[in-house]
C-alpha cells in the first residue's frame, strides 16, 4: 500500500498539494478501499488552516469518502470486495465505553479517532483522510452505500448528512413542527431535505437574497434574510427548533428571539467560544434550550443512507478536479458552492 498518492497541507498557509502516504496492510479487521469521490466539507478548511487549533501537519482532509471494497481482512464478515461503502469522519473508538457500547462512537469516553489528523490506537500513527487513492479502515467504521444511490452526490451524506440528520431524530422533529435552517452551505440544505421528509415545516435564514429561490427549490416552505431586522422580529416566538451550521462565531441572540418556549437551538457549525455573549435572559424567561451535536454514530450513518436511497434524498454537488482544490477553499470561503464540492478521485489518479 505504500506510495498511495494524497493531497496535502503541510502548515496553515501552505495550501493543499500533491502529497504521497503510506497505507497500512491489512490488520485482520480491516478493509481496503479504492476511493471513487470524497466531499470537501468546511471542517477540512478549518482543519487545514488549524482554526481549532492543534492541526497535525502533514494534513490530509477529507471525511466524506465513497468507493469500493478491494481486499478484507481474515477476520470481516459483512464486506466482500467490490462492495460499495462509505466512511465518514470517524475510524475507530474505544468500542467498549457505554457510548460506544450505544451505537454513538461520536460520544467515545476515550475519545473516538477520526478519519484525518488523530493518532491511530493501534500504532500511533496520525490518520489521513479521503483526498487519497485508497483508504483502510476496521470493518465498524465502514458503511454500505446503497447502489441505488449516485456514488458521488451520497458522498456527503457521510457528513454533511449524518450531522444534520442526527440531530433532527434525536430531538424526534417531525410534523407539526416548525425548523429553522441557519446557514444554506453544505450542512445547511441537507438539513432543509431532511425536516423536510420528516414532515416539519421549514424555514432557511440565510444572509444572502440570491439563495432565496434556491432555497425554496430545495423544498423549504419560507425563507428569512438574517440580516434583515425586519424579518428577523416577524419571527420572534415561532420555532420549536433551530438547526445552526454557521462555521463562524456570530450572534445567537437575534435566533434565540425567534424560538418559542420550550424552544430548541442547536448547534452544529460552532466548536469556537459563542460571541457575543448569550443573553441568558432569553433562556430563562422562555425555558429555551442550546444544545449542540457531533455527527453520528456508526448505526445512524448506516440509517441515514438508507434513509436517503428511500427517500431518493441526495445532495447538490458540484465535482471538482482535485487540481483546483485551492480555488475551491476560496470559493467555500465565500458561500459560493452549492452546495457540495465533491473530488472526483479519477482526477489524483490522473494528476
Ligand atoms: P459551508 O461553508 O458549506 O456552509 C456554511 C454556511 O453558513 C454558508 O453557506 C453560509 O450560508 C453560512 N455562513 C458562512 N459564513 C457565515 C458568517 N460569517 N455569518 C453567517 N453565516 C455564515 O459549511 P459546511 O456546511 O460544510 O459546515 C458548516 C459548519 O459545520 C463548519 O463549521 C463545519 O466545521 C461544521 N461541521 C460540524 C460537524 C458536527 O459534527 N457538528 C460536522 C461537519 C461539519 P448563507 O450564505 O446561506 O448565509
Ligand atoms: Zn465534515
Amino acid at each position: 500500500m505504500a506510495n498511495t498518492k494524497a493531497y496535502a497541507a503541510t502548515a496553515p498557509d501552505s495550501g493543499l498539494a500533491p502529497y504521497a502516504i503510506d497505507r497500512r496492510e491489512l490488520r485482520a479487521d480491516d478493509v481496503a478501499i479504492e476511493i471513487d469521490y470524497c466531499g470537501v466539507c468546511h471542517s477540512d478548511l478549518h482543519t487545514v488552516e488549524n482554526d481549532w487549533g492543534g492541526s497535525k501537519y502533514p494534513v490530509i482532509p477529507g471525511h466524506e469518502i465513497v468507493g469500493r471494497v478491494t481486499a478484507v481482512g481474515p477476520e470481516v464478515s459483512h464486506f466482500k470486495a467490490g462492495d460499495l461503502v462509505g466512511v465518514g469522519c470517524m475510524v475507530d473508538s474505544c468500542r467498549s465505553c457505554s457510548a460506544c457500547d450505544s451505537g454513538l462512537e461520536q460520544y467515545c469516553i476515550e475519545g473516538s479517532t477520526m478519519t484525518y489528523g488523530s493518532l491511530d490506537r493501534h500504532d500511533g500513527s496520525v490518520t489521513h483522510g479521503g483526498y487519497s487513492e485508497r483508504i483502510v479502515v476496521s470493518e465498524r467504521f465502514v458503511v454500505r452505500v446503497p447502489e441505488k444511490l449516485d456514488p458521488a452526490s451520497a458522498a456527503p451524506i457521510l457528513c454533511a448528512g449524518i450531522t444534520t440528520y442526527s440531530p433532527l431524530k434525536h430531538f424526534k422533529v417531525g410534523k407539526g413542527h416548525k425548523v429553522g435552517v441557519l446557514g444554506m452551505g453544505g450542512l445547511g440544505h441537507m438539513g432543509v431535505k431532511f425536516a423536510k421528509a420528516l414532515g416539519a415545516e421549514v424555514t432557511i435564514f440565510t444572509r444572502s437574497e440570491a439563495k432565496v429561490a434556491e432555497a425554496k427549490k430545495q423544498g423549504a416552505d419560507h425563507v428569512i434574510i438574517s440580516t434583515d431586522k425586519e424579518q428577523m422580529k416577524a419571527a420572534a416566538d415561532s420555532f420549536d427548533f433551530l438547526l445552526d451550521t454557521i462555521p463562524v462565531a456570530h450572534d445567537l441572540n437575534p435566533y434565540l428571539k425567534c424560538l418559542k418556549y420550550d424552544g430548541t437551538h442547536i448547534l452544529v457549525g460552532l466548536l469556537t467560544p459563542i460571541e457575543p455573549a448569550l443573553q441568558a435572559g432569553l433562556l430563562v424567561t422562555k425555558r429555551r434550550v442550546v444544545a449542540g451535536s457531533l455527527i453520528g454514530g456508526m448505526p445512524e450513518t448506516q440509517e441515514v443512507l438508507d434513509f436517503c436511497a428511500e427517500h431518493d434524498i441526495t445532495c447538490d454537488i458540484e465535482m471538482l478536479d482535485i487540481r483546483n482544490i485551492n480555488e475551491a477553499y476560496v470559493r467555500m470561503k465565500k458561500g459560493d458552492v452549492k452546495y457540495r464540492f465533491v473530488i472526483d478521485m479519477k482526477t489524483l489518479k490522473e494528476g
